[in-house]
């Protein structure tokens, strides 16, 4: 990803009690299911040229979607606006059947970039609604990957948006109930809301495994331990990005006294930094690096250029490419086709 034209020394470096410091959490940044859905676009342009259409934002960032927008890639909100016989890559989020049933009505070559995260949840909603379970969906309304799971068995699957959505749930039979979760949910507002469904329903079933990903989990993990030291935490990243989104409210839930979000460099503002000497920075798993290589640019204009890192977990999943884009066009595999890339910081690189 190309870096954003940065508006260098606009932030000042006022004194403070205190050596100033930026704490980066880390994990942070990009998960698997991102990268892989990044390269599928990247790759799609490749091998068939532009333009590639894309169902949605592939993945939550703006920087992403406009970097791919610049190379050809065209964003669409459904299939119907897709010329006939188009190459459409459907993204991180995963679609429903209907969308599927739409892309081949309209004789669309689909490229799945669906995370096999969301897929792993699909798979078990179809396979609850299989055994005649209703199914509990813990989300967000409107979400793109909310919307593709509840679409895998719309009749047997009721969403549950927050702890306080319990008490009002109206369900035919209590005893043959189980839950599952959006992939990109706090992971502690999550366990509080299956605590008051199980208080509700006591024989409510867990899903086989965790719904809420690995990413999640973990950029949640290390930005915990970081708001234990930073009064102000800076997360980079998009406001529909939901797993973005949920890092501000974990920073502040575990010690921040301040956390805001931003899609770049350019929008911290001069009065956050006020008195603050410990800064810690965090990014979603869409967000590039070199987005948050821009934040400690211009932190670093502001006097704090002595940078730290807390390691919480080590990730190294990777995932395969959707099978149409693991070659190259000749038709030869190439070392892109698992979808992994390493990536580090200029800092880290001195
Ligand atoms: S946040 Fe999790 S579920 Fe979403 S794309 Fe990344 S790894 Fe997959």
């Amino acid at each position: 990803m190309p870096r954003v034209p940065a508006l260098r020394n606009r932030l000042q470096n006022t004194p403070v009690a205190g050596a100033k410091r930026v704490i980066l959490a880390a994990p942070r940044g990009y998960c698997a299911g991102v990268d892989r859905a990044v390269i599928a676009v990247e790759k799609a342009l490749d091998h068939y040229g532009a333009p590639v259409y894309v169902r949605k934002q592939i993945v939550h960032n703006i920087h992403v979607v406009s970097t791919l927008e610049k190379k050809g890639a065209i964003f669409v909100d459904d299939v119907d606006e897709v010329p006939i016989g188009s190459h459409i890559v459907f993204s991180a989020h995963g679609v429903s059947p209907a969308v599927v049933q739409g892309a081949a009505d309209r004789e669309l070559q689909a490229i799945d970039a669906t995370c096999p995260l969301v897929t792993k949840v699909h798979r078990e909603a179809v396979r609850f609604a299989k055994q005649d379970k209703h199914i509990l969906l813990i989300g967000h309304t409107g979400h793109e990957e909310v919307e593709g799971t509840m679409g895998h068995a719309p009749d047997q699957t009721t969403l549950v948006t927050s702890p306080a959505d319990v008490p009002g749930l109206v369900v035919a039979d209590p005893d043959n109930l189980v839950w599952l979760s959006q992939t990109t949910l706090s992971v502690d507002e999550t366990m509080e809301t299956v605590r008051l469904l199980r208080e509700r329903f006591p024989n409510l079933q867990d899903p086989p495994s965790d719904d809420i990903c690995y990413a999640t989990q973990n950029r949640q993990v290390a930005i915990k331990k970081v708001s234990e030291q930073a009064e102000l935490v800076i997360v980079v990243g998009s406001a529909n990005s939901s797993n973005t989104v949920r890092l501000v409210d974990v920073a502040l839930e575990n010690g921040a006294k301040a956390a805001y979000r931003v899609d770049y460099a350019s929008e911290i503002q001069q009065e956050w930094l006020d008195g603050v000497a410990t800064v810690g920075v965090t990014s979603g798993a869409s967000v590039p690096e070199v987005l948050v290589q821009e934040v400690l640019d211009d932190l670093a204009d502001a006097g704090f250029g002595d940078v730290s890192q807390v390691v919480t977990a080590e990730e190294d999943l990777m995932f395969s490419l959707p099978k149409e884009l693991r070659t190259d066009p000749s038709g030869k595999a190439d070392e892109r086709g698992l979808g992994g890339r390493t990536r580090k910081l200029d800092w880290q690189q001195q």
